[in-house]
């Protein structure tokens, strides 16, 4: 029997290669006016026993080398704690050179589960959680129905690493419109700063067709930053990265960005600023429009 999938599949890039399971269905939050969840809405635990058959399955078509699972949809750590962890006993049991599990969340999931679960979880092998945080700004949390606020926010990913998580946080530009740009990318720098994740990837606003963002952006009540307004949200955001407690693996280079940078926070923050500066003077550099893509 073929292993269950249900459209449509979100992964992170960096999860290329590993072994995708369908532990949820969608998202348990499903209100943010940019997300495709907002408009498709579902959200399902799917029930152990079919989990475990899933990895059994993987395992009679792949055999026991695989050295990654993530675990599908959007916020999969919606899951109870109990239910994780006997995902994990069966992967490890099934896949011995198992090294990582990981899966999205959203920092209310975090702010859901006990400091002793969070811990548990790392011992059982769930090491690397993938939180949107899209905004440290309130204003634009607010307006973009997130769930969340930016001390929120903070609070759940200080938990996670403290229990020993390793985190890769998302931010999305131009989230504030061009109402709110200068607050969201500083507001966003600090808190980035405040949490001090081991990766931070940057998407730019593309917001999903028929989603409440936008209808918004077609009624004129949001204004969308041009490219130049990206690239000057770009520098902001990176100069209110104060000081971090770890080397922050950056990264810009999905394809709904203009322009692709990539490089580790803090080293090399004065070359990126510097590659921004050149864009900016030379916007025919950048990613066409047509070319952007989630
Ligand atoms: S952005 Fe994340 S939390 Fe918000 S609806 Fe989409 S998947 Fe859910």
């Amino acid at each position: 029997m073929p292993l269950y999938y249900e459209e449509p599949l979100y992964r992170p890039p960096s999860e290329a290669g590993s072994l995708l399971i369908q532990a949820t269905v969608g998202c348990s939050f499903a209100h943010c006016t940019y997300c495709i969840s907002s408009v498709e809405g579902r959200f399902a635990i799917r029930p152990l026993a079919d989990i475990r058959q899933d990895l059994a399955e993987a395992r009679r078509l792949y055999g026991p080398r695989v050295p990654k699972i993530f675990l599908l949809a959007q916020n999969a750590l919606a899951m109870p704690a109990a239910d994780l962890l006997e995902i994990s006993a069966t992967a490890h049991e099934l896949f011995p050179g198992l090294k990582q599990i990981s899966l999205y969340a959203h920092p209310l999931d975090l702010l859901q589960k006990s400091r002793a679960e969070l811990q548990a979880l790392v011992a059982a092998g769930v090491t690397l959680l993938y939180v949107g945080l899209e905004s440290g700004n309130d204003e634009v949390l607010r307006r973009v129905k997130k769930h969340t606020t930016a001390a929120k926010s903070i609070l759940a990913c200080r938990r996670a690493l403290d229990a020993g998580l390793r985190l890769s946080c998302t931010v999305i530009i131009g989230l504030g419109g061009r109402e709110l740009t200068g607050e969201h990318a500083r507001d966003t720098g600090q808190m980035i700063a405040a949490i001090s994740p081991q990766y931070l990837g940057c998407l730019t606003l593309m917001p999903y067709p028929g989603s409440g963002m936008d209808r918004s952006i077609t009624q004129g009540t949001f204004e969308p930053l041009a490219p130049p307004e990206v690239l000057e949200e770009f520098r902001v955001l990176l100069e209110n990265i104060g000081p971090l407690e770890r080397t922050c693996i950056f990264r810009a280079n999905h394809a709904s960005n203009y322009l692709s940078l990539a490089g580790d926070l803090p080293a090399d923050r004065e070359r990126l600023l510097r590659e921004i500066a050149a864009a900016q003077s030379s916007p025919g550099s950048l990613r066409p429009e047509a070319w952007r893509a989630l």
